[in-house]
């Protein structure tokens, strides 16, 4: 048994309340002046601000009680954590939870407490605002509801906090990425408007400069790009264009030495709804990686023909007509065979199978004399059971007396360290390429599907996979095993990958499972399968991939927390482990923007639900008494000026008591959100219908003189007094009574019209209900 009472999400909630890191921090001067200010309010002798972890209650805020922190069996709070709402102890000593509590039978020990729950998300009690008196007392409703009042806003407080602080987060991983973003205002003069702090890293100039008036951008651009940069820029500018795309030199001088980035800009205009541009927003990235490979490149291919030139050879020569191959003993030996092994060898056996078929034709041409050497790079296998890739070159150099070609001779040369740097200077280029496309388009774009449509097909082509899924861990997923789709290739099936497309935008929830996956998702290891991989290892469900053979299974980061995993499978070539430190930069970015993408979904969702709470009930979805009241000031106004009619309708329900107390609170809320419907259909878009409170409510119909104003609340009336109500398997019958005035020019205000509608309601009523009355 527990010694103290937990909630049911507690370890969700002990998690989120570290995730929080608030607890052990230092005081913080507002949450320290609230107690403060509660204490006084409630007159009691200490007010708290706690937090509860496994073992204890922290405070973070206290005054009136000298410890830090208490034992969480010894704490009242964990009590109110527990149930999730406010609880009041009038008298400690007499309640048998707490009578023998330490900090109870203490001299001047706790008598009452009251505590509220400091709640976020709706769900997570991670602790209270509380207050302890010396002596036993009762709290009124008011200070109840103070102290309520005062931990939502603590609660509120620390979520946008929170919030805040991952904003920040995200932020600097932009600016620590290889983009710089900046603005170009157009009036009144073509300047820069906005520099991201980056801009320093990427291009080399800080934003301070940029943003100088006696700046222009262009002078930091080499005169040999200045001039097409500025007409491309007009171009937009003019929006004869809607985006550039260049690659320019930016140069500065450093200690009287010129230094030369190469910078790839994009750039985009933005519009107003008449076409006219108003700004340009560009996109800078830092290429000189990029070339700096390109050159390395150039130079890897140099060395090698050196090397070649220069280096050791391996001979052999071959006996055509008897088909003996004597190779250097050297040779041998490198390759790690014994000669008396290698005799017994067929040297076709150890030339890679995807290789001899060409080899062969090559030797034939040069045979035939449709080439005037043998040349090649091929790869043969090792003693040890790897490939070693050769370049090798030959020439017959002996014919028999009818011109057959006799014996043929040559050299190999080892490349296989040329080959490996070439293949991984070329796939890093294209990464850093792919990466810095993919986070372009993702912020022109915000849509991740296409991101994936578009690096899927390229990382699977690096790593001559057919098999690629890119999906993102749902955050409500507890198991971890929920992951929506974001991308979905399968090579061989083109007609697949159009249907997976389609899914995918509609939002694929892919249910993972699996040893393999459980690995990758839980503990954020990257998984090389070489083998092929069992339903035991992954399951993949409602869509089923093809058999997988091998596997590159990884999981995708945004800072320490596995957002997602990328599958890339059925590779005729193995997965070398430097493919992961080669694949990093694009798992990194994919795992930020997956972040990004969550972050944008999740605040106009809360966005949306915000203004949807603000302007109507609850209840009945009908607009609530503020809207409604603002309505009323606007319509108000028109009459004024407009002399427009506008008339209003008070609503009352007749008895309603009786219907709550009959069938019960809930059949009484069927009928309020009914006879909303009902209402509705009576009326005219334009007419507003609005909850004031109860069962009460008010329908505005503006451009409408008192007597259709008559006809049309009439209308509402005998729809609900026609046709009884249904809640579950009764019958209730319910009517209403409505008071209707027209707004009249001796109204001084707003309220004078409202009195005289709430008067003809009373009439309504007085006069035995079910009927409309005129003010
Ligand atoms: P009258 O004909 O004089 O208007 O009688 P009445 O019973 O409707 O009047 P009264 O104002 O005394 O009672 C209104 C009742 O409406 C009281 C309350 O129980 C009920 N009520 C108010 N708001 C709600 C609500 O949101 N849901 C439900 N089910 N009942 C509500
Ligand atoms: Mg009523
Ligand atoms: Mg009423």
């Amino acid at each position: 048994m527990q010694p103290f009472p937990v909630p049911k999400n507690e370890k969700a909630r002990v998690q989120l309340l570290h995730e929080l890191e608030l607890l052990d921090t230092d005081a913080d001067p507002i949450f320290d002046r609230i107690t403060l200010l509660v204490k006084d309010l409630l007159r009691a002798d200490a007010a708290l601000i706690t937090l509860l972890d496994e073992e204890r209650q922290w405070f973070k805020a206290k005054v009136g009680f000298n410890e830090s922190e208490t034992p969480r069996k010894a704490s009242f709070c964990t009590h109110v954590i527990a149930a999730g709402e406010t609880m009041v102890i009038e008298d400690a000593t007499q309640d048998k939870r707490f009578c023998d509590n330490p900090y109870v039978l203490q001299r001047e020990g706790i008598r009452a407490y009251a505590g509220a729950p400091i709640t976020l998300y709706d769900e997570f009690h991670l602790g209270t605002l509380c207050v302890i008196c010396n002596q036993p007392r009762k709290f009124s409703a008011a200070e109840l509801r103070y102290l309520e009042t005062f931990a939502d806003w603590i609660a509120a407080t620390i979520a946008d906090r929170f919030e805040i602080d991952n904003y920040r987060a995200e932020r600097d991983v932009l600016a620590q990425g290889p983009v710089c973003a900046v603005v170009w205002r157009i009036e009144p003069d073509v300047h820069l408007s906005y520099v991201a702090e980056n801009a320093e890293r990427v291009i080399g100039y800080d934003r301070d400069f940029l943003l100088r008036a006696d700046v222009n951008y262009e002078a930091i651009v080499h005169p040999a790009e200045r001039e097409e940069l500025l007409a491309r820029m007009q171009r937009l500018i003019d929006g004869e264009e809607d985006a550039l795309e260049m690659d320019y030199r930016v140069v500065r001088e450093l200690e009287g030495r010129k230094v030369i980035r190469w910078v790839h800009h994009f750039a985009r205009a933005d519009k107003d709804k008449d076409g006219k541009v108003l700004r340009v927003r560009g996109y800078l990235l830092d290429d000189s990686k990029g070339k700096q490979l390109e050159l390395a490149l150039k130079e890897a291919n140099q060395n090698f023909d050196i090397a070649l030139n220069a280096g050791e050879y391996f001979t052999w020569s071959w006996m055509l007509q008897s088909d003996e191959l004597d190779i250097s003993h050297r040779w041998q030996v490198y390759l790690g065979y014994v000669s008396a092994e290698q005799e017994a060898l067929d040297w076709r056996e150890l030339v890679h199978p995807d290789d001899l078929q060409q080899l062969q034709a090559r030797v034939q041409d040069h045979m035939r004399g449709s080439a005037d050497r043998f040349e090649m790079r091929f790869r043969i296998r090792h003693h040890d059971g790897h490939y070693v890739w050769v370049h090798s070159i030959g020439k017959i150099v002996e014919f028999d007396e009818q011109q057959r070609p006799l014996r043929m001779t040559g050299i190999h040369h080892d490349i296989s360290e040329q080959v490996a740097n070439e293949t991984f200077l070329q796939q890093q280029a294209e990464i850093l390429e792919l990466v810095s496309h993919v986070q372009h388009e993702f912020m022109l774009a915000k849509d991740f599907s296409d991101v994936c449509d578009y690096a899927l097909p390229k990382l699977m082509n690096m790593t001559h996979t057919s098999v690629g899924f890119v999906g993102e861990l749902q955050p409500s997923s507890r198991q971890r095993n929920l992951v929506l789709a974001h991308g979905l290739r399968i090579a061989a099936d083109a007609k697949d990958t159009d249907a997976f497309g389609k899914l995918i935008r509609q939002g694929l929830e892919v249910e993972v499972g699996g040893d393999v996956v459980k690995k990758v998702l839980l503990r954020g290891e990257p998984e090389f399968c070489h083998e092929p991989i069992s339903e035991l290892e992954l399951q993949f469900k409602p869509v089923t991939l093809p058999p997988l053979k091998n596997g590159l299974i990884l999981p995708l980061y945004f800072k320490r927390e596995v957002v997602g995993l990328m599958i890339l499978a059925n590779t005729n070539q193995g997965f070398e482990r430097r493919l992961l430190n080669l694949l990093r930069p694009m798992l990194d970015t994919l795992g930020t923007l997956m972040h990004m993408r969550r972050m944008d979904e999740e605040r106009l969702a809360a966005i949306t639900e915000l203004r949807r709470l603000a302007t109507t009930d609850e209840l009945t979805g009908v607009a609530n008494r503020r809207v409604f009241w603002e309505a009323m000031e606007q319509r108000f106004d028109e009459f004024r000026r407009y002399n427009a009619p506008m008339t209003v309708a008070i609503i009352d329900l007749d008895y309603f008591k009786k219907v709550n107390d009959t069938y019960g609170h809930a059949a009484g809320d069927e009928v309020l959100r009914e006879f909303c419907c009902r209402s509705k259909e009576q009326l005219r878009d334009i007419d507003l219908l609005g909850r004031l409170g109860g069962e009460e409510f008010a329908v505005l119909l503006p451009y409408t003189n008192e007597a259709d104003a008559i006809l049309a609340v009439e209308r509402i009336r005998e729809s609900i007094a026609a046709t009884a109500f249904q809640y579950d398997d009764k019958q209730l019958k319910v009517t209403m009574s409505a008071g209707v005035t027209e707004l009249r020019s001796s109204d001084h205000k707003i309220d004078d019209w409202m009195a005289r509608a709430d008067e003809a309601l009373y009439r309504a009523k007085e006069k035995g209900r079910n009927q409309t009355v005129t003010g």
